[in-house]
């Protein structure tokens, strides 16, 4: 069925596209055309227009879904590109925050050692404020005792003056003796003085050292408060960091999801748009299948006005390699871009590219014609199709423009007209088409 539709590309040998190649109309042509044109006239009266109602509301809503499909297949690429562009600046902001992480990572690590220094240095401080404090105690006891060795030598000097200076007296032998006496006592209370004087003074020293260390301490512990301040400060921003790139990573994956959801719609929106062409191509086929729903009265010529016939129809030999071929089709010769009108309505069955040598070409399939044969045309080598595939054109709606697309030296419009549908049945287009001048 779906052979049919398509013509067979083949090549097309018209190296006579000129006049010189022109030959004359066979009688036999123009009989047939008189005929044909007689039939027209006759069916004219009793002409049942083609209402293809059915075929072309499906058509047209099968149509309007494919036009909807490619829609939301190019709003699902878009939601694609924008997810993926989303995704993309997620992971950069990721990245950008982990580098500033692993930055604040490397500053609380030289803060850690800074803290654990200072901390080690307010340990050794106030091991020394300890050992200040055991010599300030030492130091005490030895004044102390010192202090209680001077009570007993005033004690016993007191007693020497209170009476104790009789026994005394009685004990010494002579003045020298007494006035010795006297002296060492004196000697004593010096000695006693001096040495309560010095500890003293090493006591001041060593409290002073301590006031000093004291002083350090606070100092150190001052500077371990800031270091500490620093660090959870930048721990504080750390986890701020940290809960950013959550954030990040969260939205990256979103923006995955987001790429997989419009992923599938636009491969499932893909799938319907193929069951949906698949449809449209079965509708073609129906239709063309359906000849005897088709039918029309004649045909008219697809240019309103052409330069001149360039070829005629028929058997030729190719100048080069001398091989006998049909020129299947009438040329004629037009300025590019004059437009090209359906010879008579019905379904377009191809309209785009040949690779066979036709260039840009329309087949449209018409059905029945009155003297009870199905009929098709071709146009060929077109500038531009002007219509698309599955189309119920009526006769005279414009399908493409005259070009010289394909094989072909020059602007013209290639036209053949195929009996019972098929290319294998071209017959001269002059039988059929009315040809106002040649
Ligand atoms: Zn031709």
């Amino acid at each position: 069925m779906k052979k049919a539709l398509h013509a067979k590309p083949f090549r097309l040998q018209m190296p006579g596209h000129t006049p010189r190649h022109a030959r004359p109309e066979p009688a036999r042509s123009k009989l047939l055309r008189g005929v044909s044109l007689c039939l027209a006239a006759v069916c004219l009266a009793a002409s049942v227009s083609f209402q293809p109602a059915t075929a072309a509301t499906s058509m047209a809503s099968l149509q309007n879904k494919l036009n909807s499909l490619s829609k939301s297949i190019d709003q699902h690429k878009k939601e694609l590109s924008d997810a993926k562009k989303k995704e993309a600046a997620a992971k950069a902001l990721e990245s950008e925050l982990k580098e500033r992480v692993g930055v604040i990572q490397s500053q609380i690590g030289v803060l850690s050692t800074q803290i654990a220094a200072v901390q080690n240095s307010i340990g050794q401080t106030e091991q020394k404020i300890s050992a200040k404090e055991a010599e300030i105690t030492q130091k005490q006891t030895e004044i102390d005792g010192q202090w209680d060795d001077f009570k007993k030598h005033m004690a016993a000097m007191q007693e020497l003056r209170d009476g104790g200076s009789v026994a005394m007296l009685s004990a010494v032998n002579d003045l020298y003796e007494l006035l010795t006496f006297n002296e060492v006592m004196q000697d004593i209370s010096i000695k006693d003085t001096e040495i309560m004087d010095n500890m003293k003074a090493a006591k001041s020293a060593l409290e002073a050292d301590k006031v000093e260390l004291e002083a350090q301490r606070k100092e150190l512990q001052s500077q371990k408060a800031e270091l500490d301040t620093q660090n959870y400060q930048m721990k504080a921003k750390q986890s701020e960091l940290n809960s950013s790139i959550s954030a990040a990573q969260l939205s990256a994956q979103d923006a995955q999801k987001a790429q997989q959801t419009a992923q599938a719609a636009i491969e499932s929106d893909e799938l319907n748009y193929e069951a949906v062409k698949k449809e449209i191509q079965k509708l073609i086929a129906a239709a063309a299948s359906s000849k005897p729903q088709l039918s029309f009265t004649g045909f008219a010529c697809p240019l309103k006005s052409y330069t001149r016939i360039s070829s005629e129809y028929g058997w030729r030999k190719n100048p080069v390699s001398g091989v006998n071929r049909l020129h299947a089709g009438i040329d004629l010769a037009a300025p590019g871009g004059t437009p090209i009108y359906a010879a008579a309505s019905g379904y377009v069955q191809v309209a785009g590219w040949s690779s066979g040598g036709y260039g840009n070409y329309v087949i449209i399939y018409h059905g029945s014609m009155s003297d009870g044969n199905a009929y098709s045309t071709l146009y060929g080598h077109m500038r531009s199709v002007a219509t698309s595939a599955g189309k119920y054109v009526k006769q005279g709606e414009l399908i493409g423009y005259v070009g010289s697309t394909g094989n072909s030296t020059g602007n013209h419009l290639h036209l053949e007209v195929w009996k019972g549908g098929k290319k294998a049945n071209a017959v001269n287009p002059r039988g059929y088409i009315p040809f106002p001048h040649n």
